[in-house]
């Protein structure tokens, strides 16, 4: 059982008022508040472990590189990736995609080759292959889903050709919330000899994920979505296709030697981290990781499954309400409209209600063309929110909808 008050006061941001109406965060799908911990956790570092990390003899560099290697291997136990050096560090979730769809286009793609993305892809997965495709001309092919939000797996395994080279799926749609039976889309892909990149932004923060049990290729995250800081995230990569990736970028830390003729690149991890990395937010990623850890993921999933329960429960009973994604395994994220008020009628008068949702396409514009409507209202749902604040919720939408 989790201590909800006592998870609040971690996090002072939560007690704040909006529009003189207590705070009622509900976007977490966008970004989610930091507890103490992980804000401390910055403050520290820079006042006292403040160097820059690898190739540094001096004390307070050696601080600062075990410090980031330590986060690195908080990560890898997180995620239960056999190896350290498959947890790469990247901006978040869109660049870890970017780098994929760079590296593993140039390395293992010719044109006319194909990637399978699905209907309910964020843009951070649709476009980096998009831009692949002018560059390379490779193609791209949709799964699609049915009615209640879920994909099509009967489909999916007809999009596969001799051209197929990855399949780039989310584990949870940030629209929807449906869970993707990713594990059983893994087995079918491997069964045709096709890797697979998972994007976990959705589902880290609120579900167990093992990328081994998963047997994922690919696993990405963004620290900012699971209580760390923002400008983090995780490219978790076999070690086999690390290794034989070329580069993303080019700069110092991936190299081993450089002459004016030639460069050989640095081991894993350090491959794929041109640049000084980001040392501080690495340390507070892994607080925050850390964090979710003594709550436990299992006990946050069975509360957030449990708020879930009790909004839908209650919103199914406001008149006009309509909830895309009914899907039968569905994390914390629920998106609706209610009859015909705009999704930024709802979210603006909600808000003066001290009330925060997100509103308009999400980041899934292809995925609202499929809904066949321009956008919705999206409540998200974390461990630190109460079934009081969805009571408050409720009672604003019935408000709005009265005015209508
Ligand atoms: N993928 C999904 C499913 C998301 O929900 C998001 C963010 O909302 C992203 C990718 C992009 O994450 P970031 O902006 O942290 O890179």
């Amino acid at each position: 059982m989790l201590d909800i008050q006592a998870i609040r006061e971690d996090f002072p941001l939560l007690s704040h008022t909006v529009h003189d109406k207590p705070l009622i965060y509900f976007d977490n799908a966008a970004t989610t508040q930091k507890p103490r911990q992980v804000v401390e956790k910055i403050e520290n570092g820079y006042y006292n472990v403040n160097a820059n990390v690898h190739r540094g003899v001096h004390f307070l560099s050696q601080a600062a590189t075990e410090a980031h290697e330590n986060a690195r291997k908080t990560v890898q136990y997180f995620l239960h990736a056999r190896s350290s050096n498959e947890i790469i560090f990247t901006r978040g979730t869109t660049e870890s995609i970017n780098l994929i769809a760079s590296s593993f286009t140039e390395g293992f793609m010719q044109p006319g080759d194909e990637v399978i993305i699905s209907t309910m892809e964020h843009h951070s997965n649709i476009v980096p292959w998009q831009l692949q495709a002018a560059r390379k001309g490779i193609a791209l092919k949709v799964i699609p889903m049915n009615e209640k939000g879920e994909l099509d797996i009967i489909a999916y395994q007809t999009l596969f050709s001799e051209k197929t080279r990855l399949v780039s799926v989310a584990h949870v749609s940030n629209v929807l919330g449906t869970v993707n039976p990713v594990r059983e889309m893994i087995d079918i892909a491997h069964s045709q000899g096709v890797p697979v990149l998972i994007d976990g932004a959705q589902s880290v923060p609120h579900i167990q994920v093992d990328v081994q049990a998963l047997d994922a290729d690919f696993y990405t995250f963004s620290a900012h979505k699971i209580y760390g800081p923002t400008g983090i995230g995780v490219l978790y990569g076999k070690e086999e296709w690390l290794d034989k990736l070329p580069p993303y970028q080019g700069g110092g830390e991936m190299i081993a030697t450089v002459t004016f003729d030639k460069t050989v690149f640095n081991e894993l991890p350090y491959k794929f981290e041109a640049g000084t990395p980001d040392y501080i937010g690495s340390t507070a990623l892994a607080e925050a990781l850390d964090y979710v850890s003594r709550l436990g993921i299992t006990e946050i999933a069975a509360y957030e499954n449990e708020l879930l329960q009790y909004a839908t429960d209650k919103m199914q009973s406001i008149e006009g309400m309509r909830i895309f994604g009914q899907a039968i395994h569905k994390s914390g994220v629920i998106s609706f409209l209610v009859g015909s008020i705009h999704p930024y009628d709802m979210g603006m008068l909600l808000d003066r209600l001290g009330i925060a949702v997100r509103t308009g396409h999400h980041c899934a514009q292809p995925l609202m063309q499929r809904l066949g409507i321009e956008g919705t209202v999206r409540a998200s749902f974390s461990f630190y929110n109460t079934k009081k604040e969805i009571d408050t919720f409720i009672e604003g939408i019935e408000r709005v909808r009265k005015m209508f």
